[in-house]
């Protein structure tokens, strides 16, 4: 029987043949070359994921699981024959312990969803990397946002995970404890491997207290080095810093453009704070302003109402559509750097002078509490080689600098030629571990490394 017929008969009514299905699932949001998948197939619990990696390893055809679709480096680009793994069905909330700060989901839930789910506990899951995207997308991307550097990315807020191998075997890894010193951490292996060495089916996250007293500031410097400054200035003072994001002149200038919004077009620091109490709140804001202006700000803005901080925090993750759509007919390069913090001016200003000196243009922004920052560069097609170059002379300067090529993005396909450079000899104990863990080489083949 024909492979296809086979898949069909395996997963009655779980199969899309469809060209435009099959497109869709080839193709990431960043990532500027199309595919096409052989077939997308949505399970609906772990043994069909089990069933469908049998399948694919009795007819040597590899498997891309897919969340939401939301990644950049060309994660879901199939680079030989491939189906996808479209987790959108199996999208439960298993369970929520509020008195243990917990939940058990399974990963095709998204985070927005999550936390409507979670209303009316006091509770939410803290990572936002902005997009909508599937919480086991999230996982296998180790993806971050504006609050880790108050609450941590994805890796401190998944205490354990159920994964599927590619020889079908179900593993257990961590368990519903804050600590854990029992052996080595092998959840931690698959939180980052971008669907390389298996699938995640489930994940039991940390829960937070909704923040009672929050302040939001908009802060507008003469210059990003200024900015970068501040944001230094301001997270080594001790401030309960909740978000802390460098937008350049050009962003706020396209989210003007894109959204109506009527922002000086400066430099600036979009912050939040979460305060235990009301007087603390105000006690820490006094001392968050007189920082910034220390470091040169020139205006102060801050956020009155609810309604108002939701707004600013929206413009904040437009600010890469509003690009996008400034430049209709262009390819994107981002880059996704971090740098240690002590350095962070050093590299913005880096960072702006490069693209003007290789005759570039880019919107800089960024989660700078965290030294990590992203240039989106628009280049016509022909001159896609160039907005690359100026990207790899930016790993190269913040490896200089003891940073790393990805802070949150991750590999996929168009950061592994930076693999080398940042990890040298111990890229070979990362293909030892892909080699032990998928031999035949079918899950997500091509990302993050290349194997023999
Ligand atoms: C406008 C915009 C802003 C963004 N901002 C941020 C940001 O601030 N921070 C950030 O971290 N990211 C950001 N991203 C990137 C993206 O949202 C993240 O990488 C996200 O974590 C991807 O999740 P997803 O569900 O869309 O995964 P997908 O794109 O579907 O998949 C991503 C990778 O995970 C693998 N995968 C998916 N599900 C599973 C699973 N269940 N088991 C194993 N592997 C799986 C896939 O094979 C693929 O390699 C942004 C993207 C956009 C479009």
């Amino acid at each position: 029987m024909d492979k296809l017929e086979a898949l069909k008969r395996l997963f009655p009514g779980k199969v899309d043949l469809s060209e435009s299905e099959r497109l869709r699932h080839g193709k990431d949001e960043g990532y500027p070359k199309e595919g096409e998948v052989l077939a997308v197939v949505y399970p609906e619990g772990v043994e069909d994921v089990q069933k469908a990696l049998l399948w694919a390893r009795e007819h040597r055809v590899a498997v891309i699981p897919y969340g939401a679709g939301t990644s950049l480096e060309g994660h879901l680009y199939p680079v030989q024959e491939a189906i996808s793994l479209d987790l959108s069905r199996v999208n439960r909330i298993l369970e929520v312990r509020p008195q243990d700060f917990l939940c058990v989901v399974e990963p095709g839930l998204t985070r927005k969803a999550l936390n409507e789910a979670l209303k009316g506990t006091g509770l939410f899951f803290p990572v936002d990397p902005g997009a909508d995207a599937s919480l086991g997308g999230m996982a296998a991307t180790n993806a971050s946002g504006t609050t880790t550097v108050r609450y941590g990315g994805m890796r401190a807020n998944i205490l354990a995970l159920q994964v599927v191998l590619a020889n079908g075997e179900v593993l257990e890894l961590g368990r519903p404890v804050r600590k854990t010193s029992a052996g080595y951490d092998l959840k931690d292996l698959f939180i980052g491997s971008e669907g390389t060495l298996g699938v995640i089916t489930r994940l039991t996250l940390r829960l937070h207290p909704l923040p009672e007293h929050v302040h939001t500031l908009r802060v507008f410097f003469p210059g990003v080095e200024e900015a970068a400054e501040a944001s230094f200035r301001v997270m080594a003072s001790g401030l309960p810093v909740a978000r802390l994001e460098l937008l350049d002149e050009f962003a706020l200038k396209a989210l003007n453009r894109h959204l109506g919004t009527g922002f000086p077009e400066r430099p600036a620091l979009f912050l939040e704070f979460h305060s235990s109490t009301r007087e603390a709140l105000e006690a820490e804001s006094a001392l968050a302003l007189a920082l910034v202006e220390e470091a040169g700000a020139l205006e102060v803005e801050a956020a009155k109402t609810e309604e108002e901080r939701r707004r600013q925090w929206e413009a904040r993750h437009q600010a890469y559509w509003a690009t996008v759509h400034l430049f209709p007919g262009h390819q994107f390069v981002i880059t996704d750097v971090a740098v240690p913090l002590s350095h962070l001016p050093e590299m913005v200003r880096y960072a702006q002078g490069l693209l003007k000196e290789m005759g570039l243009f880019g919107t800089l922004v960024g989660h700078v509490g965290d030294g990590n920052f992203h240039t989106l560069v628009p280049v016509l097609p022909e001159n896609y080689p160039r907005g690359e170059a100026y990207a790899e002379r930016l790993v190269q300067k913040a490896l200089e600098l003891g940073g790393t090529c990805t802070a949150e993005h991750g590999v996929g396909l168009r950061k592994k030629p930076y693999l080398p450079l940042e990890h040298g000899a111990t890229l070979e104990w990362m293909r030892r571990i892909k080699a032990l863990l998928d031999p035949e080489g079918l899950l997500n083949p091509g990302k993050v490394l290349d194997m023999p």
